[in-house]
């Protein structure tokens, strides 16, 4: 099999409102669509979603994607990926967002010539996977109607932004405790926004008044390694790297000097599926678990998250919601949701139909 054609389609999808984390508001998810045309007329889609914490943005994907993306992929043989990959990964320096896009829809390739899903191609662990689903910073009664609206869809984990004001922080997390009950799952992001001092403080406060949190993530900035070591190390609840954790080389650097309990890999940092397997594999034995996050990424992107997820054991948390965030998708299937699990599609590929 040959790659006869590559393009590459820029779309903004609204999100359904704005969505607040501690150092930004999003108003739209910046998505590029990929194509994939081999001469055996299987196509291969896959989307990059470049977003400013990867240094990225929707004019640079496209950059790079005609002055250098094209020109390694045509003629190639989609199914050698690892080798595709190696090309990649060194000629094309940042745009991660980019090559997790194409190696996406070449597995999708792959996947459709083996007639199987990606999930099951890549081991098959289990066939669904819980997920939180994300709570922007608001005012406190609008994140406590969204987590009760939440929690009555059916979902069993919730990720709660904070990071901006520790006492409102602390008062959020109280009142939803206190709506949703025991047993929903509660993790909360400070998107870097913490002092070692407030991190610590925010979760003994919590701590203390039984608000039972299971992840604390990236408290703070991602500049000072040594800050997020010390509060992992005073912490009682597990901390999990985002921010800190980019590229692979981060992601085997916080794993190596034990920066954090845990670590966040969203395809979309790390370069695709490809990375990510190479990433959790060290991380496994080093025995740190993984969880699988998403930037706004439309389905197409946010499938290859889930069926990665629910390929291997390592894999335990995951927070792949961005689908549900827009007004409009212009894709169909690839994953859906069930009593707070996502649940990967059992078509051959990533199983999704893109209507472009
Ligand atoms: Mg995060």
């Amino acid at each position: 099999m040959k790659i006869k054609s590559v393009s590459a389609y820029p779309l903004d999808l609204n999100l359904k409102e704005p969505f607040a984390i501690a150092n930004e508001t999003m108003y739209v998810g910046e998505n590029v669509f990929l194509k994939i045309e081999t001469d055996e007329d299987i196509i291969g889609w896959g989307c990059a979603t470049p977003d400013s914490v990867t240094s990225e943005t929707k004019e640079s994907v496209i950059n790079c994607f005609n002055s250098i993306l094209k020109d390694i992929l045509i003629g190639e043989d989609p199914i050698r990926i690892n080798f595709i990959n190696d090309i990649i990964e060194e000629k094309i320096k940042g745009n991660p967002s980019l090559r997790a896009g194409i190696n996406m829809g070449l597995y999708d390739i792959i996947g459709k010539k083996a007639n199987m899903p990606i999930y099951k191609l890549l081991g098959g662990y289990r066939d669904k996977i819980e997920t939180s689903v994300t709570i922007g910073l608001n005012p406190t009664d609008v994140m406590v109607e969204k987590a009760k609206e939440f929690v009555k869809q059916g979902f069993t984990c919730l990720k709660i932004k904070c990071g901006m004001d520790p006492d409102q922080d602390i008062e959020v997390v109280l009142a939803i405790r206190n709506v949703v009950g025991s047993k929903i799952k509660i993790r909360l992001d400070a998107n870097e926004g913490y002092s070692l001092e407030k991190a610590l403080r925010v979760i003994e406060t919590l701590e203390k008044l039984g608000a039972d949190i299971e992840i604390l993530e990236q408290p703070t900035s991602a500049k000072y390694l040594y800050a997020l070591k010390e509060v992992t190390a005073q912490c009682t609840v597990p901390i999990m790297a985002d921010e800190t954790a980019l590229t692979l080389r981060d992601s085997l650097k916080a794993v190596k000097m034990e920066i954090a309990d845990m670590i966040n890999i969203k395809l979309m940092k790390i370069g695709g599926i490809t990375n990510a397997i190479k990433a959790n594999t060290y991380a496994e034995i080093a025995e740190i678990p993984v969880m699988i996050g998403c930037m706004n990424e439309s389905m197409a992107a946010m499938a290859a998250g889930v069926h990665f997820a629910c390929a291997f054991k390592n894999v335990q948390y995951a927070d792949l919601d961005s689908a549900l965030d827009f007004e409009e998708d212009i894709v169909k299937g690839g994953a859906t949701y069930k009593d707070g699990y996502v649940i990967p599609s059992n078509k051959p590929g990533l199983g999704i139909e893109v209507d472009l």
